[in-house]
């Protein structure tokens, strides 16, 4: 949504330079220690103690670097001149191609180019559902400026980005910024703050806001032999960008948006008039995979549920249902995390209106047919996230 950010889609395997000139290749290790005993492999900095966590074995080997870039071969031959590698992150192409996509789009520093995409990591212990894979999405963005101006474009990404996550409607009290200690900085950044999230397994990293200097434009410039400085028009003169990177996780977004919005209920059915469970997902309308449910009262009202149905496609993520009872396909949607449900009664034809019952507080409300679109995007703009009835998804 901003003028000063444009896109791009670059290529998953890229030249070696690029990843030896970004530091990849000799720094992107984990250190990993073996059990003689069992022969798991594990990474030493996230062992509580000196015991294989497979049977408590003291027999483990000193440290080992592991690098975890994924290798592959260019063309026929499958020699050492041909190795390449694919992306563990999505952002090294945005600093190789930042002169061409600065000239093409026209921006002026400070802008920023964001790409999203798929990277790859060999990590030897994937878990925690989606949290941790060897496959995964990410989301950057390059932001340039000029040398100096780094610290306050800085805070601002950090506000931004923190706001964002807000605005996905997480509980905020699930939600915090962890500055980095200095002996905790990737050998690239001068000052970086994790956006983090309380997951059941406990407070992890959802994105890393860094400021990297210049390092990365000076570094492939050595490598390439290709200038990237920038040439500011109006002080008239010449500069290596510095950068500042929101780097964002996809799959760790989804997880959490999965874990923040789930709930077990106890309450009164709306028809039977009888106490039950309901699992609720209190996803937001901004992310719901169904923001709109359109109902049948009964299977002979089908014509004119489904034409309202279609009416709203165009606007909404919609779904339409007609089999089995009103409850249960209530229940069914508030299991998905549907906000909003539409039921087209008997009473529909004569008076021109349905009912729309709101997933939190099941509350329902008529409105009239052709009012439908505005009051479902008023209520929407309107949706805040409400407290869990049941525990959710407790630690
Ligand atoms: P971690 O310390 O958890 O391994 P990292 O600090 O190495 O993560 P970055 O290199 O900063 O991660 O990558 C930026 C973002 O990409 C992370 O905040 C995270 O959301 C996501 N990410 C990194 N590695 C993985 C992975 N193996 N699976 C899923 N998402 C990942």
């Amino acid at each position: 949504m901003r003028d000063d950010v444009v896109g791009q889609d670059s290529s998953i395997i890229s030249h070696p330079t690029v990843w030896k000139a970004s530091g990849h290749v000799d720094h992107f290790t984990d250190p990993m220690v073996d059990c003689k005993k069992c022969k798991g492999r594990w990474r030493a900095d996230q062992m509580d103690s000196k015991e294989c966590p497979h049977g408590g074995s003291h027999e483990l080997t000193e440290p080992q670097k592991f690098n975890l870039m994924f290798r592959t071969f260019v063309g026929a031959v499958e020699d050492a001149a041909s190795v390449a590698y694919l992306r563990p992150e999505t952002c090294q192409p945005m600093f190789v191609n930042f002169k061409q996509i600065q000239l093409v789009s026209r921006q002026k520093v400070p802008f920023g180019i964001a790409q999203i995409g798929k990277a790859f990591r060999n990590e030897v212990n994937p878990r925690n559902f989606i949290f941790r894979s060897r496959e995964f999405e990410q989301m950057e963005m390059e932001f340039f400026v000029k040398p100096g101006d780094a610290k306050k474009w800085f805070d601002f990404w950090v506000q931004q980005r923190f706001d964002w996550y807000k605005g996905l409607g997480i509980r905020p009290d699930k939600l915090r910024l962890r500055p980095h200690g200095k002996d905790e900085l990737a050998h690239y950044a001068s000052m970086a703050v994790d956006v983090e999230y309380e997951f059941p397994f406990g407070w992890q990293e959802l994105e890393g806001i860094a400021h990297r200097g210049a390092f990365d434009l000076t570094q492939h410039q050595q490598f390439s032999g290709k200038d990237l400085s920038y040439f500011d028009d109006a002080a008239k003169e010449h500069f290596v960008p510095e950068v500042i990177e929101p780097s964002a996780g996809v799959d760790r977004t989804l997880l959490m948006l999965l874990v923040d919005a789930y709930d077990v209920e106890q309450i009164v059915d709306e028809e039977s008039k009888k106490s039950e469970e309901r699992v609720i997902m209190h996803l937001s309308p901004i992310v719901a995979p169904i923001q709109v449910g359109v109902f049948p009262l009964s299977k002979k009202l089908g014509e004119p549920a489904q034409k309202l149905e279609k009416a709203l496609r165009s606007e909404f993520r919609t779904f339409y249902d007609e089999s089995g009872a009103i409850g249960r396909r209530y229940r069914r949607q508030d299991e998905v995390g549907t906000p909003f449900c539409i039921t087209v009664d008997f009473q529909t034809e004569t008076d021109r209106a349905v009912t729309i019952r709101d997933r939190d507080t099941m509350s329902q409300d008529r409105v009239a047919l052709d009012q439908v679109s505005r009051v479902l995007k008023e209520k929407m703009a309107a949706w805040q996230r409400l407290p869990n009835k049941g525990t959710g998804l407790a630690a």
